[in-house]
């Protein structure tokens, strides 16, 4: 029987990530070596380049900037800030670009309100400009506070808000049916993070599995569902269920990450798909590239080969 290594793989990389040794190498010569593949620059002038260059190929955008897990109060608003010159920056440039974010990024670690407040500056904002914000999904311990900050958004009022499901949560399958009432704007995603067996599946045939079952009740719902994977036969799954299903192709998108099957993203789009590139930037891109380095060996043996080039 073929064993899996990819579980250990993901797990290695996963622990290794908050090794200050590791931590310290990687930020040194990351970008050098290869996290640019994977990052639109630390600026928001070169992340505009190429989120430029990204719609004028037929590609859809979101930006984030990168960070999470600020544990400071004038810190958390600073980035409120920034996210509000970005958000004016789109307009200005009229670029297809919406927000993808973390909650921890904008405090939550300093309390639920405190990150609910800032985020609802923000989803104002991007209201008033015609723009959308989606919420990422972190580690499984921040779930429950995450979806109740968006499911209080919405009772605001805001429909320019999403958020994100994990096919490696058993949880996922029953937090999606209480969310289907609101006809929620959910990305679909495998789950990025190292997770206990107690909490998600711990072999990828059962996550893999778990995601068609999500991306069935998502699409077949009232919401809007965005399938963000680089799985080809989940991506092609959809393209059939939704055809044989007749579920408008308004209904849905594709989204994958910037750096990751370009081919595959042009591809969809030149066949009438929307397809949205995950951009992000910013100086903080170490955990981005270290979750990034966990999806796929080959990323590590890519960062390698650079390093004796
Ligand atoms: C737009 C977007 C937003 C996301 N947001 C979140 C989030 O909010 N929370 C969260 O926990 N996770 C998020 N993720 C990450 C996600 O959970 C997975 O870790 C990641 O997408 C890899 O899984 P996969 O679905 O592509 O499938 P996999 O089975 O891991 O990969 C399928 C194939 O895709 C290619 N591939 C996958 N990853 C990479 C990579 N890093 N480099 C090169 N090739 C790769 C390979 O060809 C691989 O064989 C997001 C992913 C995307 C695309």
């Amino acid at each position: 029987m073929a064993v899996d290594l990819n579980p250990m793989f993901r797990s290695l990389i996963l622990s290794a990530t908050q090794n200050r040794a590791v931590a310290g190498l990687v930020r040194k010569h990351g970008m050098r070596l290869g996290a640019a593949r994977f990052v639109a620059g630390e600026t928001l002038d070169e992340a505009v380049e190429v989120l430029r260059r990204l719609n004028q190929q037929g590609l859809y955008t979101n930006t984030t900037l990168l960070g999470e897990g600020v544990r400071d109060r004038d810190q958390a608003r600073a980035v409120v800030e920034e996210y509000l010159e970005i958000l004016d920056r789109i307009h200005a440039e009229n670029l297809k670009t919406n927000i993808a974010l973390k909650l921890t990024h904008l405090g939550l670690d300093l309390g639920e309100d405190f990150a609910c407040d800032n985020l609802r500056v923000l989803l104002e904002r991007a209201r008033e400009l015609g723009n959308f914000i989606r919420i990422d999904m972190e580690e499984s311990a921040r779930v429950d506070a995450t979806l109740r900050i968006y499911r209080r958004l919405r009772e605001q009022g805001f429909d320019n808000v999403g958020t994100v499901l994990q096919a490696y949560l058993y949880r996922s399958e029953e937090d999606l049916r209480s969310l289907l009432p609101l006809a929620p704007n959910l990305r679909l995603v495998k789950g990025a993070y190292l997770e206990p067996p107690s909490v998600a599946f711990p072999k990828k045939a059962d996550v893999d599995r778990n995601y068609l079952r999500l991306a069935e009740l998502s699409l077949t719902g009232p919401g809007y569902t965005a399938v963000a994977t680089h799985d080809e036969r989940i991506i092609d799954w959809v393209i059939n269920f939704t055809e044989q299903k007749g579920i408008g192709r308004d209904r849905f998108e594709f989204q994958m990450l910037y750096g990751v099957r370009s081919d595959l993203q042009l591809d969809l789009a030149r066949r009438g798909y929307k397809v949205l590139t995950a951009t992000p930037f910013g100086k903080e891109w170490y955990f981005y590239l270290m979750r990034r380095l966990a999806e796929r060996p080959a990323n590590v043996l890519f960062i390698l080969r650079n390093l004796f080039k």
